[in-house]
């Protein structure tokens, strides 16, 4: 196949939604139609279940879980289709945006019942500012919950969408009937039976055929008339250059744990998701089908076993092929690497792979050589960019508990935060270092795999910031500077990248800070 044609092929994507939505059915069951996995159940969900194991196990269930599910990859009618996993708790969302960096395209599932949710509207949020196509899926609609057209309003208004439906239920819950196809013009009957993979579907091409009435029951028919009839009254057409260009979302119903309507969603994805799309660096645009390769780190996962410290950096390949054995430049290190065997994913496999293109993801065995946010290229100097840091909500110092191993300890937090598991700070006035997180659960995660994978201990210590805020003066010789420097001295900070950062101790002080000193700018992100 020409390298055209694999690129053509390639949609990699993935799925959000606020936890307990129906993610994790939705992947087993896309995963399913590809042939990838033969059963339901196969699929390992990679939430952070609290109970009857202690946090920190949990924790490494989850990671075990993690890194196989980290991409799903599957072909389904002769396309290529890469699955990047989110995980749905808020403690792990700067994993989830930093991997949204990576796909081309996203499905949004929202619980039917639930509407929707504060992570949804979080990383819906993130998905618009950086324009990405989205798809709506209407998750759940065996069981009763909010009216269709209640629901496609709140999903504008939340998440500031604007949706095209391109399905519509008859009914829901126990009065579900099935699905009206406004994309194909076809009916899908439910009948409950989870276990199906084929669904039959009815062309019903004129909704005002008697047909329709057979088939649902005049009641329902006459309902569903109306409401389609509502449905193009009031939404758009389907345009699919305006859903390439993030301005409008197609939306779909069904129910992700009785397989219903995900054939629908699955076609129609095929259809209009992007291919791999092209990716601006610091120096320019670079186009999928641009000969040499360049590709960047999006996530890096540690060994699961303590005996190996190597660690998998996974790479998006934005251009070119990526071949194995073949030197390619670490462009902030500036050397060539080679890579012996280099992973592709499938379904829950990894295997080696000479090849792979634009799109795909391959996972790279790495001893400490990258941190996430690294490109690599064929010689070129470029640097991709738009892996930001987000201001941390919660902070604490970092001690050495165990003072015979600080080198241990040292080499541990580097090593954890180039993962991105934390945000280390450096205090200008003492040198004492901060770790910011995002939840209270990566405390936990940063002290176990310390000692378990570095042999080094730690203890914590709180300390009172409400905000880390990058500096950034308009005049950085300006006698104002000069006096925030010495002002604010013991609340400010280095980050790992040596950029200067003030720890607001409250929202007040913050904005104290704003009015005394106007010419400098205070930014919730690390790149502005
Ligand atoms: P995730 O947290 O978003 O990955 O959600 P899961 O896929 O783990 O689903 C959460 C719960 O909702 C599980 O108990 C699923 O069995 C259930 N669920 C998922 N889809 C449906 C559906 O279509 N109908 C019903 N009734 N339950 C569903």
């Amino acid at each position: 196949m020409s390298f055209q044609k694999e690129i053509n092929r390639r949609r990699t994507f993935g799925i959000i939604s606020h936890p307990d939505a129906g993610k994790t059915t939705l992947t087993e069951k896309l995963l399913l139609f590809g042939g990838a996995i033969q059963e339901a159940g196969a699929v390992k969900s990679n939430k952070i279940k609290k109970g009857a194991t202690s946090d920190f196990m949990e924790i490494e269930r989850q990671r075990g879980i993690s890194v196989a599910t980290s991409v799903l990859a599957f072909e389904y009618n002769g396309t290529k289709i890469n699955i990047l996993d989110t995980p749905g708790h808020k403690d792990f969302a700067e994993d989830t945006f930093r991997t949204l960096t990576a796909v081309d395209s996203v499905i949004v599932v929202i619980d039917v019942a639930k509407g929707v949710e504060e992570q949804t509207e979080k990383l819906v949020e993130v998905c618009r500012m950086r324009n990405i196509p989205m798809i709506v899926f209407i998750n759940k609609l065996d069981r009763e919950g909010k009216d269709a057209f209640d629901l496609l309003d709140e999903v504008e208004q939340k998440l500031g969408l604007k949706v095209v439906p391109l399905s519509f239920p008859i009914g829901m819950g126990y009065e579900f009937k099935g699905i009206y196809n406004i994309w194909e013009k076809n009916v899908n009957l439910f009948s409950g039976d989870s276990r199906r993979n084929i669904e039959e579907t009815i062309e019903i091409s004129d909704l005002s055929s008697p047909e329709l009435d057979k088939l649902v029951g005049e009641k329902s028919a006459n309902t569903l008339r109306d409401e389609i009839e509502l449905v193009s009254g009031i939404y758009p057409e389907f345009d699919k250059d305006e859903y390439l260009s993030g301005n409008q979302q197609p939306v779909f119903f069904g129910s992700a744990l009785n397989n219903f309507g995900v054939r629908e969603l699955l076609d129609c994805f095929v259809e209009i998701a992007p291919k791999p799309r092209p990716k601006q660096s610091e120096e320019r645009l670079i186009n999928p089908d641009e000969k040499n390769f360049t590709g960047f780190v999006f996530k890096i996962h540690a060994n699961m076993d303590p005996n190996h410290r190597d660690r998998l950096a996974f790479i998006k390949i934005v251009s070119g092929t990526f071949e194995r054995n073949k030197p390619y430049l670490h462009v902030r290190h500036g050397k060539k690497l080679k890579f012996s065997s280099p992973n592709a994913f499938f379904a829950e496999k990894k295997e080696i792979v000479d090849i792979s293109y634009p799109g795909d993801i391959v996972g790279l065995h790495d001893t400490g050589n990258f941190k996430i946010g690294d490109t690599l290229t064929e010689g070129e100097t470029i640097n991709y960019k738009g892996i930001p840091s987000f201001s941390p909500e919660h902070f604490r110092y970092i001690n050495n508990a165990d003072p015979l191993k600080s080198k241990q300890l040292y080499k541990g937090i580097d090593q954890l935060m180039d993962e991105g598991v934390a945000q280390l700070f450096t205090l200008e006035l003492n040198g004492r270092k901060v770790i910011g997180t995002v939840g209270a659960l990566q405390y936990e995660v940063i002290q176990y795999r310390l000692e378990h994978e570095y042999g080094a201990k730690c203890s914590y210590e709180n300390l009172n910031v409400h905000k880390a805020c990058w500096v950034q003066a308009e005049d950085e010789k300006s006698e104002e500077y000069k006096e925030f420097l010495r002002v604010k001295q013991r609340y400010l900070a280095k980050d790992k990248h040596e950029q200067l950062v003030f720890l607001a101790d409250s929202a007040f002080s913050l904005q104290m800070t704003q009015q005394t000193y106007p010419s400098i700018k205070f930014h919730f992100t690390s790149e502005f």
